[in-house]
């Protein structure tokens, strides 16, 4: 389930071509970079690297590792991903032409949840105020058990009793 997009002037191939050029000693992008950014950006998901690497070469593509680590670090310099850290793990996002939205995290199936709520967002904002703060980003993770894993625990627990 993902949320709907948000309006963007530019594909996120152009945008980070454009960031690889502007950087002090302007970088190629090279067929690799390609194949991930079209890659990452055909559909929305939470990921971590080994997902993204798996995935790929499943899907036909070669990219090495280095590449793989190297070019994520980079489309987050860049704004087009936004890093999800969870417990020792990092995971990716869409950030560019993607609504800022929260999260709510399944310890037991892995599952997130997206949601968007305005009073969370006025409730940030007067915090901010209040300690003349310029908020440039945030993450906020909710860890818990998903509506799925609740189910299927309490009928476990009722099959125990059995
Ligand atoms: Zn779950
Ligand atoms: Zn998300």
């Amino acid at each position: 389930m993902s949320l709907p997009a948000v309006q963007v002037s530019q594909s996120p191939e152009s945008k980070f071509r454009e960031y690889l050029a502007s950087r002090p000693k302007p970088q190629r992008y090279t067929e690799q970079q390609r194949d991930m950014v079209r890659y990452i950006f055909s559909q929305h998901h939470h990921f971590d690297a080994d997902q993204l690497i798996d995935r790929m070469k499943q899907a036909g593509f070669r990219v090495s590792r280095a590449t793989i680590y190297r070019t994520l670090a980079k489309l987050v310099d860049a704004g087009l991903l936004r890093r999800l850290e969870l417990g020792s793990k990092t995971f990716y996002e869409h950030d560019y032409g993607y609504p800022q939205h929260e999260h709510l995290v399944c310890e037991a199936c892995g599952n997130m949840i997206e949601f968007q709520n305005s009073t969370l967002e006025t409730i940030l904002n007067d915090v901010c105020r209040e300690h003349q703060f310029h908020r440039t980003g945030h993450t906020f993770i909710v860890r818990g058990t998903c509506a799925e894993c609740n189910r299927a625990r309490v009928t476990k627990r009722r099959l125990d009793m059995i």
